[in-house]
């Protein structure tokens, strides 16, 4: 074949889209409770953005960025992640300033890029549906996002779901953590991996994220950060488990989870599932957690912030493993059968009037015979037909029929266009 898509990224079809619809509509009435609104910020942005926010030593800006520089000179990347590129938006909009309400809560979907190697379910353009809220240090609002992500989640119909828990504390409680951690990992140093050596003294928190088996098996005996906590970090973690068992919401507290985002502090969380659809190894679908600071990191007042992103491949996979389906497809309402060239513009007319009567209304445009027509109109699951003949034009009249029951009658056509939903009625009501 001369032309492929590129290397990681999917073709989504007209049946899987209906699935992708379907979840972006259930994702916008669950914000539309939490009121989480809309924001749409550029697929492309600085690379600073990202370098400054996920970390040095990160997976995304080591390995994974999809930089280049353009005709400007500009250092460009295409967003690995939504949330840097949401508080850019937010501090370059003064979106903290007096008039907007706190917390300020936005969601957002769209393409998500990082140079990984694909399989199933990582791919290299992905897409993410995710949340952030700033403006707001209690417990309650990590609680709120970890609630909107279940929901999501459930409104879906998934539900046999692990949330796993942690803490990263504050500032104070990560260095003397950090402390901990390299005085327990310099001994191992020899039998790291390449990328954990060089963390090991730049960033030894990463070292626990490794998806290296051996160092796995080397950090499931680290010291806990439970164990460094400040007590304000201690009560903030406290909180936060209180409010999730007031809702009836189960975790798990996994001491040695941190994520691949250096911004995170205080409460992280995974979304994760065993289904076939990974081999029944747990999979993370959505991660959030906690980042005060960011916000002054890219340049803006000290505001708290908390949110999630989910990663919708990986959900889909889920729902497809699942056997659940998310058919948002509409069946046809009417599919007008339009026989002999005379009836042509009748059919137009028709599915036009049809149409903007708030029907779905379909006709043929490639001069097939009425029993293709008719073929077509079942293989739509069309709830009615409305055939035209030159006979039924002469007689300003159509044959209306409902193809679920069989039953047809010749109904004249200015009733049809002035109100079908009418015409149809009768014809249901005389049959019953
Ligand atoms: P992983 O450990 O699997 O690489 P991550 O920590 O890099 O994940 P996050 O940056 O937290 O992932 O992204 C949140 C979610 O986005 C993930 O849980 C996943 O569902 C999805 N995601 C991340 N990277 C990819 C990818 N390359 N392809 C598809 N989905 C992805
Ligand atoms: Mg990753």
């Amino acid at each position: 074949m001369k032309y492929q898509r590129p290397k990681g990224t999917a073709d989504i079809l007209p049946s899987d889209a209906q699935k992708w619809a379907a979840i972006e509509n259930r994702a916008r009435e669950v914000f539309k409770k939490y009121r989480y609104q809309e924001m749409r910020t550029p697929m492309f942005e600085s690379f600073d953005v990202f370098s400054r926010t996920s970390g040095e030593t990160s997976d995304i800006v080591t390995k994974e960025m999809y930089d280049f520089y353009d005709k400007g000179e500009r250092h460009i990347t295409l967003r690995p992640e939504g949330t840097a590129g949401i508080v850019r938006a937010y501090v370059e909009n003064k979106l903290y300033g007096p008039e907007v309400p706190k917390p300020f809560k936005t969601f957002y979907m769209g393409p998500m890029f990082r140079y990984e190697r694909p399989q199933s379910g990582r791919l290299r353009q992905f897409h993410q549906i995710g949340v952030e809220a700033f403006g707001a240090d209690s417990a309650a609002l990590d609680v709120e996002v970890i609630s909107l992500a279940m929901a999501l989640l459930n409104s879906v119909g998934l539900h046999s779901l692990k949330l796993s828990l942690n803490t990263l504390g504050d500032n104070d409680s990560r260095q003397k953590y950090r402390q901990a951690l390299i005085d327990f990992l310099e001994p191992h140093e020899a039998e790291l991996s390449e990328d954990s050596k060089e963390r090991l003294h730049k960033n030894p928190l990463r070292v626990l994220d490794s998806k290296d088996a051996n160092d796995q098996k080397i950090v499931a005996d680290a010291p806990s950060i439970l164990d460094y906590l400040t007590p304000e970090a201690f009560k903030h973690f406290e909180l936060v488990k209180r409010y999730l068992d007031a809702l009836h919401i189960p975790y798990e507290i996994d001491s040695n989870m941190v994520r691949g985002l250096d911004y995170y502090n205080h409460t992280i969380f995974e979304v994760m599932s065993d289904s076939k659809a990974f081999g029944g190894k747990w999979t993370t679908i959505c991660a959030g957690g906690r980042y005060n600071g960011l916000v002054e990191q890219l340049g803006g007042p000290e505001t708290p912030g908390v949110g999630f992103g989910l990663g919708v491949e990986r959900l889909l996979l889920v729902l497809d493993a699942e056997g659940i389906e998310l058919n948002e497809q509409h069946d046809l309402d009417v599919y007008v059968v339009g026989i002999g060239e005379q009836a042509d513009v009748e059919a137009l007319k028709l599915v036009q009037s049809l149409r903007q009567q708030g029907f779905s209304a379909e006709r043929d445009y490639l001069n097939k015979k009425p029993k293709g027509q008719f073929k077509a109109a079942s293989k739509a699951n069309a709830a009615y037909t409305l055939t035209i003949g030159q006979e039924e034009l002469e007689q300003q009249k159509a044959n209306l029929k409902n193809m679920r029951d069989g039953h047809q009658e010749s109904v004249a056509l200015p009733k049809i266009y002035a109100n079908f939903d009418q015409a149809r009625a009768i014809l249901d009501e005389k049959e019953n």
